[in-house]
């Protein structure tokens, strides 16, 4: 096989040097239309042997060219004895590689230096500035020798051009032997195809009169811009890709990510974020290789806020520091406010951080404000006991409503709040009544008769002896004999475990948070 190959090589070579009018590759390449601008130079160079067709009766014009092909072509056009030039030269270009030889004899020659390292990668592609340097090297040794005439302008992308390759590629500007890619962009990084191969090499040896231009409006510039430079997974963002000139012939586009377990792209640009990190998007233009990119952050989802749990609305303020397990009771204390016993009353919850609820009349807050005032400073709940007592059962139902906002108005007027609760006077109530009130209505488990009996003992011996845990306990703040009663129920009741409580507190933690409208005894 191998030597049926050779013998084929042999045949192509001898007649590609054979002088002759008649074309073997015209007849050859079915893909080199005679109109294309690179014909005559494609034609000429597979006539005269330096390129071979792709197989199947192709040149493939387009093709882009290797590391590989352009040594090899550039060995045979150079008309050295190749066979002579079988010292390896690179590592990764050995003996059994078709491109042995050409790589070899191009190393001798000093038109490459391979990548670093002893390697050549053959299989690279070339861009059009590390062409122009190895051309230029190639005219300077085997081809034309004519004085530079050509075109001295810069070109638009010169400073694209790595400061390297930038005197080779105006040298071979000005030997005519390369234009611009599209007006007049050089585009350095662009990649070469075997159709302009072939006409800068006929060009560089002198054999074409003109250099023919190519019509095609290849891409000079891609940029990729994202439109969100950062994303949260699981979401989507794009990235915007635009060339120059925007009437490229191809707009042929192939897009990648850096890493797609973190953020994947589509064809259309359609960025899908995974799971946080830094990926890299890139475009590149299938016309000419040229490539773009950005970066995109991929976020971490934040961690979803827990619904706030709707805590139950506390009426008259509820103190978060009570213990439910342990017993509670609420004092409380009808027809005040008094300015001698409310205050002392106060006194002594103040002295043991305790409260109890004031079911006072709308008229005597009017009276003594500084005392509600208090009452709301010492956390005790305020209660409406009607504006001045009467039996609300004979009332109509406006008047009840009267009742309540004359002493709603005395309250918020004394120490800017409402009343949370309502005690009806004589604990009288009917239908209409709880209705009219529009609070809750505390009626009373334990009823001292403290107005019956002006006894501060006796005050004190029932209260201990009939309290419980829940018991709502029914005393008046306008008697000093409860006043004084007082000095020593608060003390015993703590030291028998109770917490002295508001009667909302007492609703609260005993599971029935108040409701307006509704009647409640006790919290058992
Ligand atoms: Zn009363």
């Amino acid at each position: 096989m191998k030597r049926i190959i050779s013998l084929l090589i042999f045949l192509a070579v001898l007649l590609g040097v054979t002088p002759t009018t008649f074309s073997v590759a015209e007849a050859a390449f079915s893909d080199v239309p005679t109109t294309a601008w690179y014909h005559d130079a494609v034609i000429q160079a597979a006539d005269l042997g330096y390129f071979a067709g792709t197989g199947n009766g192709n040149f493939s014009p387009d093709i882009c060219i290797s590391r590989a092909m352009l040594v090899t072509v550039l060995a045979k056009a150079s008309g050295d004895e190749l066979s002579k030039y079988r010292e390896q030269a690179f590592k990764d270009v050995t003996s059994d590689a078709w491109y042995f030889e050409g790589c070899n004899w191009a190393s001798e020659k000093g038109l490459v230096t391979g990548v670093g390292d002893g390697y050549y990668a053959p299989n690279a592609k070339l861009n059009r500035e590390q062409f122009c340097v190895v051309m230029s090297h190639f005219r300077d040794k085997f081809g034309d020798s004519a004085e530079l005439q050509y075109d001295y302008t810069e070109f638009d992308d010169d400073g694209a051009i790595s400061q390297w390759a930038y005197d080779y590629v105006h040298t071979l500007r000005q030997a005519g032997a390369i234009l611009s890619r599209v007006d007049n962009y050089f585009v350095p990084k662009a990649t070469v195809t075997r159709a302009d191969f072939a006409v800068t090499l006929l060009s560089c040896m002198g054999m074409l009169d003109n250099l023919p231009e190519d019509p095609q409006r290849h891409i000079f510039s891609i940029s990729v811009t994202p439109s969100l430079s950062s994303v949260e997974e699981q979401k989507n963002t794009y990235v915007d890709v635009k060339f120059m000139p925007e009437d490229a012939h191809d707009k042929g586009l192939a897009l990648y990510s850096s890493d797609e377990s973190i953020a994947t792209v589509d064809a259309a640009g359609n960025v899908y974020a995974k799971k946080p990190g830094k990926v890299t998007v890139t475009a590149v233009a299938t016309d000419g290789g040229l490539s773009a990119s950005c970066e995109i952050t991929v976020t971490k989802k934040p961690e979803p806020k827990p619904e706030p749990k709707p805590q139950p609305q506390p009426i008259g303020g509820i103190r978060t520091n009570l213990d439910p397990n342990k017993p509670m009771i609420a004092l409380t204390f009808d027809d005040g406010p008094h300015p001698t016993y409310s205050n002392q009353i106060l006194n002594i919850l103040e002295q043991y951080a305790s409260v109890a609820t004031f079911f006072e009349q709308g008229m005597n807050v009017d009276r003594y404000p500084d005392v509600v005032r208090r009452e709301a400073a010492l956390g005790c709940e305020l209660g409406s006991h009607s504006y001045n007592h009467p039996q609300l059962t004979k009332l109509s139902y406006s008047q009840i409503r009267n009742q309540m906002d004359m002493t709603n108005q005395a309250f918020y007027k004394a120490c800017g709040r409402y009343p949370t609760v309502m005690r009806p006077p004589y604990g009288s109530r009917n239908a209409s009544v709880d209705s009219a009130v529009g609070l809750p209505l505390i009626i009373w488990s334990v009823d001292t008769l403290d107005w019956k009996y002006r006894d501060a003992n006796y005050v004190y011996n029932y209260v201990i002896n009939h309290a419980y845990d829940g018991a709502i306990v029914l005393m008046h703040s306008i008697h000093g004999t409860t006043a004084q009663a007082m000095q020593r129920i608060v003390p015993k009741l703590i030291s028998m475990g109770y917490q002295l409580v508001t009667v909302s507190e007492l609703g609260y933690y005993r599971g029935s948070p108040l409701k307006a409208g509704q009647r409640y005894y006790s919290f058992q």
